[in-house]
């Protein structure tokens, strides 16, 4: 989206590690007009931290969005830590079980529009009467975003969500809170599982006490730490495509969030067509299989992956 769809219509982004929160202040100039981070990253499971990077936010009056897709609010809820706009991708733990495609935008109503460099919420907007978002709402102002995001993208654009799957994500929203705590107790007992096993070069998993992002995670999330784990497998790219294509219970997939337990190696399927040192930027290492566990019964998980990482 940002490095590739955006430019089209004329949006520019610069990318930096989200973990220094200094390092957005140091790309700011007088054109930035937002600050993005997702709350848990992909592929590397590495955690920001909301709270500072909504300091700079603020200090610079620029909004904060973030996108929390691998938290859910059953872990996190980044309004009470200072983000502007949230965002959720409803086809992953959401709706919870992969048959539906849609997306949320949360406004949390805070943010002052009125400042002339956000156009777009400052001018009239001829296709509704010439409102100005930010001037013409009364009470309703600090809405000016949410409401032209339903009248102009939802409305105008046509970027709604149909009614089936709209159907689908309300029944998942309804068991959200028994299925996230699943989730993540399993992972945490798959990251257990697998730094313990001998075929198994190293693991990142938030919950993880030695994990690098355990101190920020465990400061900012309630409930568990998610359902997302990383494992990097002995025998590198070779050794990982081994093991998915051997794996029983757990389906080969793209996605993330499923009841069901889901697993990729990234360097040999999804990244295939970049080299290693491309690779190796996103954080994608040749051995590195992600895992995004499941609901199941964790003796299943445990015995498919034991089995599947025994094939050599
Ligand atoms: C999948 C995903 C998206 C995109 O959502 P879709 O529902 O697939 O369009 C955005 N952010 C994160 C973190 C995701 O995992």
């Amino acid at each position: 989206m940002f490095d590739a769809i955006l430019p089209e219509f004329g949006i520019k982004t610069k990318f930096e590690d989200p973990l220094d929160p200094d390092n957005f202040e140091k790309m700011i100039n007088e054109h930035t007009k937002m600050l993005f981070t997702e709350v848990i990253g992909n592929p590397v499971l590495d955690v920001s931290n909301i709270r500072a990077i909504s300091e700079i936010a603020s200090k610079y009056h620029i909004p904060l969005v973030v996108d929390s897709t691998f938290t859910t609010p059953y872990l996190f809820r980044p309004l009470e830590h200072g983000a502007d706009v949230v965002i959720h991708s409803l086809t992953k733990w959401l709706g919870g079980h992969g048959t539906g495609i849609g997306g949320i935008v949360v406004d949390g109503g805070k943010f002052d529009w009125t400042d002339r460099k956000f156009r777009l919420f400052n001018e009239p907007d001829a296709s509704y009467h010439g409102l100005r978002y930010a001037h013409d709402l009364g009470d309703l102002n600090p809405l000016a975003f949410i409401t032209r995001m339903r009248l102009v993208p939802l409305r105008n654009l046509g970027a709604c969500i149909s009614p089936d799957n709209a159907w689908m994500f309300l029944q998942g929203i309804e068991t959200l809170p028994l299925r996230m705590q699943r989730h993540c107790d399993n992972a945490m007992a798959v990251a257990q599982y697998l730094t313990d096993h001998p075929a198994v070069k190293w693991v990142r998993y938030p919950g993880l006490e030695q994990d690098p992002a355990h101190e920020i995670a465990s400061r900012q999330f309630k409930n568990g730490f998610g359902g997302m784990v990383v494992f990097g497998i002995k025998g590198g790219r070779e050794a990982g495509e081994t093991f998915v294509n051997n794996l029983d219970l757990i389906s080969h997939l793209a996605n993330v969030g499923d009841a069901k337990s889901l697993a990729i190696h990234p360097a040999s399927t999804t990244h295939s067509q970049l080299s290693e040192d491309q690779q190796r930027e996103g954080g994608i290492t040749p051995d590195l299989i992600r895992l995004s566990v499941g609901i199941e019964s964790i003796e299943d998980i445990h015995a498919d992956l034991g089995q599947a990482l025994s094939v050599r």
